[in-house]
């Protein structure tokens, strides 16, 4: 008998292992901010993919300062998010291809490279998904997944409409 869970969720890497975001920005607690959604996610069974964080592998280390979209959108950086995106799509065919579900893909709000809805830009905040996030839906969207942004300064907010996407 095989007892796996057949759904599974694909996160930001940051969104459970905050050491990876830029200096400085970290201004949650672990407990706070982190847990809740694993612990969700876990309630529902579904199994967790960590995708790969853009900024930290272009950056080629886990020290790197705040930057914004206007520095972040470069031939080189989309290039690099572009791959990341094609791998991560591989992954999400190959899974479906094997009868497994995709409940939904999430997306940090304000990340210049994750973000679903809206990211900080110079002149204030702007509609608009992050580069990585983009290209990730550009190669996914005839397959609906669901994409939901994250916003780390309404944690309630975020997870009740992950839990209302997850018991639908
Ligand atoms: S690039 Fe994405 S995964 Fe990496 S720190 Fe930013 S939001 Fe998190």
């Amino acid at each position: 008998m095989d007892n796996r869970s057949k759904k599974f969720i694909f996160i930001p890497f940051c969104l459970i292992a905050q050491a990876y975001q830029a200096q400085g920005i970290v201004k949650y607690e672990w407990k706070s901010s982190i847990r809740p959604f694993i612990d969700l996610i876990l309630d529902y069974d579904i199994n967790i993919i960590q995708m790969p964080c853009a900024e930290a592998e272009f950056n080629n280390s886990l020290i790197r300062e705040p930057k914004g979209i206007s520095k972040y959108d470069t031939e080189e950086f989309n290039e690099h998010c572009q791959s990341l995106a094609d791998k991560v799509t591989k992954q999400i065919k190959d899974l479906i291809e094997a009868n497994y579900e995709i409940v939904a893909i999430l997306g940090i709000e304000q990340s210049p490279s994750c973000c679903v809805n809206y990211i900080y830009t110079n002149k204030g905040m702007e509609k608009r998904m992050g580069l990585f996030m983009q290209k990730l839906y550009e190669k996914t969207k005839e397959l609906n997944i669901p994409i939901i942004g994250i916003n780390r300064k309404y944690i309630n907010k975020s997870l009740k409409k992950l839990e209302k996407l997850l018991t639908n």
